[in-house]
């Protein structure tokens, strides 16, 4: 054996026998998938000055567009609620943001709130409240009527114009006179204000609990707030109220009102000598001395 047809044997021997069997051609859709099946190289990353090309990812099939005579089902969007008819009228005097609900902790909380910056007059002109107040909307509406009608009638009886209302204290989720674990304060329920003053547009500042300020005009104004809330309290209520002035709409069984608001001037403040007994024995002049002062109450 020559030593071309040895090495052609030990060639031959080498091999699998599979391969040496001829394989059939593939037909079209075969040489497709196997190219699909080769794996691609990795992408060269690009030189200096290169712009990199980015091939995306074969894409999802996109679903054909609805035919046009079937209309595509709507989500039907939560329409806005509207307006309270509290919030219709108090939009017609006063200004103020709609505020959404209050809720809790414990009692407290507002299911239709407001806070109240200010309002209109009959003759246009502003009042504002300072600080503005969060208010149940009713409470926020029944605060905009006294202001425009009673107080503002005040104002104009002293000669001049209602400019703004010192607000003390509004919504505030408390118990009552601040202290804790008393019953929860109208203040809790946006039922209730408290107010130190009032702004007169010759810059007059009128403290409603100051002794100094003329009497007329805090009578006027302890009437009007008596006639229109079912709480007012002020100097000589409680001892909590001796520097402001609280309204509320609280609802008692009965329709029970509390209207207690001592309106004191200067000569309320004189100290009077406390009346004696008439039997009692007439003092010597040192004790007199002793006993002048306040009548305790
Ligand atoms: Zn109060």
């Amino acid at each position: 054996m020559s030593r071309a047809a040895v090495a052609l044997m030990m060639l031959a021997m080498a091999t699998p026998a599979a391969a040496q069997v001829p394989l059939p051609p593939l037909k079209p859709l075969e040489l497709r998938r196997a190219h699909h099946d080769v794996p691609l190289p990795p992408r060269r990353p690009p030189r200096p000055g290169e712009v990199a090309v980015e091939v995306s990812a074969p894409q999802a099939p996109v679903p054909r567009a609805p035919d046009a005579a079937v209309p595509p089902p709507q989500v039907a969007e939560p329409a806005p609620a509207p307006p309270s008819a509290c919030r219709v009228a108090l939009a017609e005097k006063a200004a103020f943001l709609p505020l959404p609900p209050i809720t809790g902790p414990g009692e407290c909380g507002i299911a239709d709130p407001v806070r109240l910056v200010g309002l209109v007059l009959a003759d246009w002109s502003r009042v504002t409240l300072d600080p503005p107040a969060t208010l149940r909307c009713e409470m926020a509406l029944a605060v905009v009527d006294w202001l425009r009608e009673d107080v503002a009638a005040t104002a104009a009886a002293m000669g001049t114009r209602l400019t703004a209302i010192e607000n003390y204290d509004s919504y505030n989720c408390r118990g009552r006179n601040r202290v804790a674990g008393a019953k929860t304060s109208e203040h809790g329920k946006g039922n209730a204000v408290d107010i130190r003053a009032l702004h007169l547009a010759d810059g007059r500042r009128i403290e409603w609990t100051d002794p100094a300020v003329p009497k007329p005009p805090r009578e006027s104004l302890k009437a009007s707030a008596c006639a229109r809330f079912m709480t007012v309290l002020g100097p000589g209520s409680d001892g909590y109220h001796e520097s402001h002035v609280h309204v509320d709409l609280a609802e008692r069984r009965g329709g029970y009102r509390m209207c207690q608001w001592n309106v004191l001037d200067l000569t309320d403040l004189i100290p009077l000598p406390r009346p004696r007994p008439a039997e009692a024995p007439q003092p010597a002049p040192a004790a007199e001395t002793e006993e002048e002062g306040p009548a305790p109450e």
